[in-house]
């Protein structure tokens, strides 16, 4: 399959240079030339297979210059790290499920797609050919960056490198990156906010002159950022696999459609479920999830993208972000494909911050996504009434889309569609904040979070979070925004 970019400036032929190239020489994301579609036949064959299985029918689509053998034995590989099945559907009530997508290795949904991609990229640069060694750069407000070290320690012809803002993740994932394990991993703290520590990323990513310093030192950039389609692709089975369980379990007819409320920062897991829309699945409406950091709710209601707005730190801090990169992929499809009108979208936000859809793409847009958020006493309150009511405790980031699916019954009390809830934390993640919201407790220390939180939820502990504790603090350095160029140069000098 050819991947082209939402800029228009390149066309690549395979999934596995878009892979590895990550983001297009124009500035734009790899789209697939087009979405390969998915027959009500081969959704009923898909019924009885195990969710590697289910995974590899729909990565095999795009992914048509892997082995089809090799990528199936890859995902087998990868989603046996998690704890049972990968991607299990909880009912917690009629017609409002949760898909449960934090049961990998670091307990968020991250890991979804983070586990499958060392093997993409792998195979990808054998497939295009590719010498030098790759070097991974990743910003992230806190999931993304555990979940690609974990992922990627150790991994053979490749570095990784994360940076995460200073004061925008939470204690216990800044503890679970700075303790990361393996001989081919950094981690630095960037001063700023994750869209300071996103943009100088990208700018690394952007700057020819260090590409072709780091190309004489032997390496070649790549991103596991959820830009890169490699981490899109491995979301969009999950989708799928969750409709074919509701189907299974008698929930639904084979043809209905359903909803799903997705908590969303950076647009990937939520535009996931939009492509798997466009290859067939029967998906009526998408719900898109904001803390307050509600610029896309804005977005959504209005038509104008603007991040010229506070930015707040909340206790969901995985979705605190003002910049949605993947959102640019959505745009894409909804102007009709015209890669000179995204183009023209996408620069706008560097002039001026803002952008403005014409009322035919905001239409478009529509069709299929509203968005809604949750304040932070809201957050608490929705966490609490779920837990009270059902007995289910979910995390901070969660609630926001219970808040959000709860809204749109309430607004549209006949709809009896089946809405599924994606919920993408452990609440063992977010210990002090899931233990306030369920009992009203307050503590400073992360591990005493824990010890509390378990005794009112009754569930086992991860023993990759619980472990914590005793593991010595690898990596304390923090790096000016401008600075970053240099601690990569470091990284990969010290061979
Ligand atoms: C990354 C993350 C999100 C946001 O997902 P996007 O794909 O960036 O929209 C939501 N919740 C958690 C727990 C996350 O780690």
């Amino acid at each position: 399959m050819n991947f082209i970019s939402t800029r228009g400036g390149e066309k690549v032929n395979g999934a596995a240079k878009a892979i590895v190239k990550g983001l297009a020489d124009d500035g734009g994301l790899f789209v697939p030339e087009s979405f390969p579609p998915v027959t009500r036949e081969e959704l009923e064959e898909m019924l009885p297979l195990s969710y590697p299985e289910r995974a590899a029918r729909i990565l095999g689509k795009y992914l048509d210059d892997y082995d089809s053998g090799e990528l199936l034995a890859a995902l087998e590989a990868a989603y046996s790290k998690f704890e049972g099945d990968p991607a299990p559907l909880v009912r917690i009530d009629d017609g409002i499920y949760l898909l449960e997508l934090w049961h990998g290795p670091t307990c968020a949904f991250k890991d979804m797609a983070l586990t499958v991609l060392p093997y993409l990229l792998r195979r990808g640069s054998d497939i295009c050919g590719i010498k030098e060694k790759i070097l991974i750069l990743v910003a992230t407000s806190g999931d993304t960056g555990k979940a690609a070290l974990e992922g990627f320690k150790d991994a053979e012809g490749i570095k990784i490198m994360v940076f995460y803002p200073d004061d925008g993740v939470s204690k216990m994932q800044k503890l679970q990156m700075c303790t990361q394990e393996g001989g081919n991993v950094n981690v630095v703290a960037v001063k700023g906010n994750f869209d300071d520590c996103q943009t100088a990323v990208k700018q690394i990513f952007a700057d020819a002159e260090q590409a072709k310093i780091l190309k004489e030192r032997g390496y070649i950039l790549s991103s596991a950022n959820s830009i890169n389609f490699g981490r899109l692709a491995p979301q969009i089975a999950y989708y799928f696999s969750a409709y074919l369980d509701l189907v299974s379990g008698g929930q639904i007819e084979m043809g209905e459609g359903v909803d799903f409320s997705v908590p969303t920062g950076n647009f990937g897991n939520i535009l996931a479920a939009y492509y798997a829309k466009r290859m067939g699945l029967p998906v009526r409406r998408l719900h898109c999830a904001s803390n307050m950091n509600n610029v896309l709710t804005d977005f959504l209601s209005g038509g104008t993208y603007d991040t010229r707005r506070e930015f707040y730190k909340t206790t969901s801090p995985s979705m605190d972000i003002l910049v949605s990169s993947n959102l640019e992929r959505l745009l894409f499809e909804v102007c009709g494909r015209n890669a000179g009108r995204t183009a023209d979208l996408m620069k706008e936000p560097e002039a001026t911050e803002a952008y403005t859809v014409t009322p035919q793409e905001k239409a478009a847009v529509n069709e299929t996504f509203d968005g809604g958020f949750a304040n932070e006493d809201e957050v608490v309150e929705t966490v609490y009434d779920v837990f009270c009511d059902t007995g289910y405790t979910m995390d901070t980031h969660t609630g926001c889309a219970m808040k959000v699916a709860l809204d749109w019954f309430e607004k549209n009390k006949k709809d009896t569609v089946k809405m599924v809830v994606v919920s993408t934390a452990n609440p063992y993640k977010f210990p002090q904040d899931v233990l306030y919201a369920v009992t009203g407790n307050d503590v400073k220390d992360s591990f005493k979070g824990i010890k509390r939180l378990h005794a009112a939820m009754a569930v086992a502990v991860p023993k990759s979070l619980s472990g914590l504790r005793d593991k010595p603090v690898r990596f304390s350095k923090t790096a000016k925004r401008d600075k970053l160029f240099e601690e990569v140069l470091s990284f990969v000098d010290g061979d």
